[in-house]
């Protein structure tokens, strides 16, 4: 018969070519092939439910298109029907393993018989089990195993060995398809084909097996995949020539007369399902297995008969490695396919654990580094406090030493100043009255005697007196009246009183009375004794021609400098330190009579009145004191 056959693959590429020959009888059309034939099994099924309790449905893979597989079939379940006639046994096939699969999970079938690979999925989703393996009958003898063939045409000069597959175009029967397929793939991944790969070069013929030879004898695909006996059977019926054909990766074994390319595996099973009872079952097994050859249902079938379940684990092998059905998210090396899959958040979780561990790692070291300088800290402030409280301790001991000291020392010169200015004032009267009578009696040398004694008295009653005013105010018993007092009244009477002792020494006193009537808070006795103390000093310390220049001036925060300068001889830096206590004098002016107390009783009334004093001397250049005094509101 000539027909048209219109074959779309890829998607990419539409071929149109003839058929000539018989082969237009295993051609069907797509159409036919997708939806009618799926169809037939629901139509099946339906029309069984109707017939009675009784039936049997055994759900079938019609891998030869409908028509053939139920004239290959339906004498089975006759068969059965016959021989357990309690039951009704009806065949319901389907082409689609998937359409199969699906009336399967919704608990249709009692019993199953399909490839493989499909059963080993059904036991994991619907716990059927092989009561029985197909002994197939091939060439006369009986076979249990079944594997792919992998073939081209024989002209196809390219294509030798399974590495000449790569890039070339493969059509195989169906996904599903186990001998039509999944064992090949196996075989090709083995031999280094990605899954990637495979599924660019891969197109399948619908679901039936005759349909990929005829494909690969029209020439226009390169490889064809199906089960092994495929292409023997096929040539039997006279469909095809053996010699048209070339195998790939030919395997061959004495007891397997079948070209084939892969292992083997399991032929079909027979498997009942989880609601089929045992006794229903053990019925159909026992019947089956006793099944002779020469039945019709045998015959029709085209195998010997049956046999216990073979071993399925290879298939089992086969769906881990190409990771189908229920062996999809299964990894034999799982720590391999952790990496594999997770590398980048491994890798990214490595970065943020070091960088979490070296920074705590770096806390905890600058923490215990911290804690290690706080001790240390902690000690050293321990210690600096042990001796600061010794140090502290061992001050106040000496204070206390010293004030006590002190106290005494003031205290015996106040009692002695007392007893010593009793009798000193006699020394004096009597001197006086001597000096007197000497006078009118004209006895110049009593008189000149008498004088001396009276210079001596004086200088002896002048430094008693200092002494006793110091240890007064020391004491804290000289009677201060803090009041305002005028500054240049004060100082213009200081300087009318010094006027005659400054003239005897040849020294000028200039004194430039302040524009401002200027008036400070002080006691009026005490500011007057400073200032007799440091003209007196500027005088006494000065050279003959010599200057005294006294000056007031108002400063800030209300108060009052009043500075005594002189061109005496001046202090050196290293004595200006000690001018200002008691007895202390500077060492190459001892010459001159003093007693040393006369700035250490100004400094101190400066003090006592709130006040400031200071010094600026040059050695050879002269010398500037000044007091400063609050000014009066
Ligand atoms: P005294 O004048 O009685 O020695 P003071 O206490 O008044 O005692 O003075 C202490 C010392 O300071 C003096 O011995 C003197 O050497 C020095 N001194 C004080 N005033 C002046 C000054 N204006 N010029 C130089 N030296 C001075």
């Amino acid at each position: 018969m000539k027909g048209i056959y219109r074959y779309h693959y890829n998607g990419k590429w539409m071929v149109t070519f003839k058929v000539f020959t018989s082969l237009t009888k295993v051609l069907q059309t797509k159409l036919i092939k997708q939806w009618v034939m799926p169809l037939s099994g629901i139509v099946l099924l339906a029309v069984s439910s109707s017939v009675n309790a009784e039936t049997v449905k055994i759900g079938l893979r019609a891998h030869h298109g409908i028509e053939k597989s139920m004239s290959q079939w339906k004498p089975t379940a006759d068969f059965l029907s016959k021989q357990i006639p309690e039951h009704k046994f009806v065949m319901i096939p389907f082409i689609g393993i998937n359409e199969l699969m699906q009336e399967a999970a919704k608990n249709k079938f009692d019993f199953i018989l399909t490839n493989p690979s499909s059963y080993v999925e059904l036991e994991f989703s619907l716990g059927a089990s092989a009561i029985l393996t197909l002994r197939n009958k091939r060439q006369g003898r009986p076979y249990t195993k079944f594997g792919s063939v992998i073939f081209t045409r024989k002209d196809n000069k390219n294509i030798n060995e399974i590495n000449d597959l790569r890039g070339k175009t493969i059509v195989a029967v169906s996904k599903p398809a186990f001998g039509g397929w999944r064992v090949a793939k196996r075989e090709l991944i083995k031999a280094g084909f990605t899954a990637k790969e495979l599924e660019n070069q891969v197109r399948f013929s619908g679901g039936i097996q005759q349909d990929v030879v005829s494909i690969i004898a029209l020439g226009n695909t390169d490889v064809g995949i199906v089960r092994t006996d495929m292409l023997e059977r096929m040539a039997a019926s006279g469909l095809i020539k053996l010699e048209d054909f070339k195998i790939i990766n030919k395997k061959s074994t004495k007891d397997f007369p079948f070209a084939r390319s892969t292992q083997l595996y399991p032929e079909w099973p027979f498997a009942k399902t989880n609601k089929t009872s045992s006794a229903l079952s053990k019925k159909v097994a026992l019947a089956l297995l006793t099944m002779p050859a020469e039945e019709p249902a045998a015959i029709a079938g085209k195998y010997v008969g049956w046999t216990v379940p073979e071993d399925y684990q290879p298939v089992h092998n086969l769906m881990k490695d190409l990771k189908i059905g229920s062996y999809k998210h299964y990894h034999e090396n799982e720590v391999e396919h952790f990496f594999e899959k997770y590398l980048v958040h491994f890798i990214f979780s490595m970065i943020v654990a070091f960088i979490f561990i070296s920074i705590t790692l770096y806390v905890l070291t600058t923490n215990r580094k911290l804690i290690a300088a706080k001790k240390q800290q902690n000690k050293l402030m321990d210690e600096l406090e042990m001796r600061v409280a010794e140090r502290a301790k061992d001050y106040l001991v000496a204070k206390e030493v010293a004030e006590k000291a002190n106290k005494a020392k003031t205290e015996f010169l106040s009692s002695m100043s007392h007893e010593l200015r009793t009798p000193m004032n006699a020394v004096l009267g009597f001197a006086q009255l001597i000096e007197y009578d000497a006078d009118e009696k004209q006895l110049t040398e009593i008189k000149e005697n008498a004088n001396e004694i009276l210079h001596a008295g004086r200088h002896l009653l002048g430094l008693i007196n200092d002494v006793l005013d110091l240890s007064k105010i020391e004491e804290g018993k000289l009677q201060l009246d803090i009041k305002p007092v005028s500054v240049n009244g004060l100082i213009s009477d200081v300087v009318r009183l010094l006027e005659a002792q400054a003239k005897e020494k040849l020294v000028t006193i200039t004194y430039e009375s302040s524009p401002d009537e200027l008036e400070v808070l002080v006691d009026q006795r005490s500011l007057k004794q400073i200032m007799i103390n440091l003209i007196t000093n500027a005088i006494k310390y000065n050279s003959e021609n010599g200057s005294v220049d006294i000056s007031v001036s108002k400063e800030k925060n209300a108060s009052c400098r009043i500075t005594v300068a002189d061109s005496g001889d001046g202090i050196a830096e290293d004595e200006l330190s000690i001018i200002f206590e008691p007895f202390k004098r500077v060492t190459y002016r001892t010459s001159t009579e003093g007693s040393g107390v006369g700035l250490a009783i100004t400094k101190n009334l400066v003090e006592i009145m709130k006040g400031e004093i200071k010094v600026e001397s040059k050695l050879g250049e002269g010398s500037t004191f000044s007091v400063l005094f609050k000014l009066a509101e």
